[in-house]
Parts: structure tokens; sequence; C-alpha cells
């Protein structure tokens, strides 16, 4: 009732009486007013006048189970939250809740990771209260190789829902970074549960640097956040929305013929190594080549100096730029 509560507040710039609110949830006056006080110790500004009721005055940036599921609008993406105000990693409990049956669609978020996870075993920097670690849990009827694409379509929705939301011109480097000025402002994991031939469950994490002004002296070249980059603050829940909104879509997209034709075109142009010579960072050795973008099932396409052209799958491979990140 809280989260209804809540949607209503803010879909409401006027008041809305105590009454209408007992009506429509079927409760007391009192289990409103508990409510409501609730939301006001969360730090929703709400104010309460007498003969003409509730109204929200402000919400700041505080992330709950009430504030994201009031504010996603789709059918089955992220509608169902699972919220820590610190934890492990954001993929780990995602992972827990798929092994204890949670539906497809639930979404996992953190307000702080203690041990944030980046590719090959990696950490990634998560202090709290500024960003947005967030890890959706999928059931989809794919075989298991085709996994990995999951990862492109979130890239895809993440840097689309940041153009939406803060006008900054995001773009993805291959397969799993969001970046801004050649800087990081996001980081993508997919993680899986299989059988040999059919899925059990698929993770997919997200870490935003939202509101971060600093970076550890170790990211600091490579990283930024889009409060460095827009000069303002953006609601982490705002974010968290726009994003599953997004990513529902592309993934519908996605699933109609369970690989990227339907929406390579969208991510290639927002693909920064497109166009451009890379390095490809291989296990056996590195060499540099030239990108021109992802092929339907979401590998790069290469062609190297003697003109050979590669498909790079993304599993053990990274691609850098000639003189840096990207
Ligand atoms: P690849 O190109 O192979 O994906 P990557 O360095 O981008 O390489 P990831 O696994 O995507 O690897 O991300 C983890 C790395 O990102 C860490 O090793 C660290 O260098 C960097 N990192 C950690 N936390 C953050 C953060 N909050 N923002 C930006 N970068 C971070």
């Amino acid at each position: 009732m809280k989260t209804a509560i809540l949607r209503l507040l803010k879909e409401d710039d006027s008041y809305i009486s105590g009454q209408q609110l007992c009506d429509r949830f079927q409760v007391s006056r009192t289990a409103v007013w508990k409510a409501v006080e609730q939301l006001k110790k969360e730090g929703y500004m709400i104010e309460a006048v007498r003969n003409k009721g509730y109204r929200l005055v402000d919400s700041p940036d505080v992330m709950s189970k009430a504030e994201i599921e009031s504010m996603v609008r789709t059918k089955w993406a992220g509608r169902s939250v699972i919220y820590y105000d610190e934890t492990d990693s954001t993929n780990i409990q995602a992972k827990l809740a798929g092994e204890n049956g949670s539906e497809h669609g639930t979404l996992v978020v953190a307000d702080r990771q203690v041990a944030g996870k980046g590719r090959r075993g990696r950490s990634w920097e998560s202090p709290k209260g500024v960003c947005v670690y967030m890890t959706l849990l999928l059931r989809p009827s794919i075989a298991p190789v085709k996994a990995p694409m999951l990862t492109l379509v979130m890239a895809l929705s993440v840097a689309e829902a940041v153009r939406e939301l803060t006008g900054l011109k995001a773009g993805i480097k291959w397969p799993n970074d969001i970046v801004l000025n050649k800087k990081k402002i996001c980081g993508i994991l997919t993680e899986m549960s299989t059988e040999i031939d059919y899925i059990n469950y698929v993770v997919t994490g997200v870490g935003i640097n939202t509101n971060q002004e600093t970076f550890s002296e170790e990211i600091r070249k490579r990283a930024t956040s889009l409060l460095i980059e827009g000069g303002r603050h953006i609601s982490r829940s705002e974010l968290v929305a726009a994003v599953m909104e997004r990513y529902e879509e592309n993934y519908e997209r996605f699933m109609e013929t369970k690989d990227l034709s339907g929406l390579q075109e969208k991510y290639n142009g927002m693909l920064v190594n497109c166009g451009r010579e890379v390095r490809v960072l291989e296990p056996k050795g590195e060499y540099s080549a030239f990108a021109s973008g992802i092929n339907e099932v979401g590998e790069l396409v290469v062609t190297t100096p003697e003109g050979e052209e590669k498909h790079i799958f993304a599993g053990e491979v990274s691609v850098r730029g000639i003189y840096g990140y990207v």
C-alpha cells in the first residue's frame, strides 16, 4: 500500500484526502496515516492539512522498494523490486533470488555494494547514496549460447535512458561499457545458471556512476559520472525506471528474432568503436584492426591491416582505443 500511496501522491500536485485513500485501499485512517509516516521517515516531504489531506511537497533522491516501484511503468521489467541499503553485490543477490524461484523481471537494487563485481573477477567501486547498482533477473527461453547478447541489449537500454534523461550523448564501448567523453559511466555484467540446453536464469547487473563527485586514484582517469558530465543531480529512481522501460522494449524486440537483428542498427549508431581503429586484447596476444560495428549476434566485426575480416566474441576479449581506453 505504501507504494500505491506514493504513486498517487506523485501523480497529483494537489491534496488527496485521507478518506479518498481509505476508500481506495479499503483500510482505516490509522493505516493510511502510518504509511504516510513511514514515507516521511524515508525522507519524503509530505504535507498534511486538516480538511484537505496529503500532498507530496518534495521527493529527495531516496532509494527504496516503494520509491522504485512507484516510478517503474513497465509490464514486467522491474515491477517487483528487492531492495537493500547495503549488500555484497546485486548480482549475487539476484542469483539467489533466481535459485529461490523469483519471477522473470525481478529487479535487485542496492544503495551500496561492498563487493561490486566487474568482468573476470574485477571489482566495481560502489559508494553509498550516489549511484545506481541494480541487477535484473530474467528467465528467457533461448539457448544458453545466446545469453551474452543480453548484455548488449542492456548496454543499448542504458545508453538510451541516459540520453533521454540527461540529454548527454552517452555512447557504447563494445560490449559492455557506457561512456561519456571517453570515460566510463557504467559497467554491465551478465551471469547465468544453465543446464546443457536451457537457461534456468540470467542476471544482468548494471552499475551507473550517477551523482558521484570523485573516484579513487586508480580509476580517476577512466571513470566519470552523470553529475560530473552534466552538472546536475539525477534522480536515481527515475534513472532506474527509464532503464527498465527501454530494456523491456528492447528485450521484446530481441525475443522476436532471438538475436540482435532488430537492435543492431540502434546499437551501432551509439557504438563509439564504430568506424575506428581499435586494439583487440586477446588472451593469446594483441592486434590492431578497424571496427565496423556489431553483427546480428553481437560480435564486433573488425578488419585487420592484412584485410582479414574477424568476428570477435566478447568472452575473453577486451577492446581499447588506439591511444587509450576508448
Ligand atoms: P573490458 O573492456 O574488458 O570490459 P573493463 O576494465 O572495462 O574491461 P569491466 O569488468 O567492465 O572491465 O569493469 C571493471 C573495471 O572497471 C575495474 O577493473 C576498474 O578498472 C573499473 N571500475 C571499477 N569501478 C568503476 C566505477 N565505479 N566506474 C568506472 N570504472 C570502474
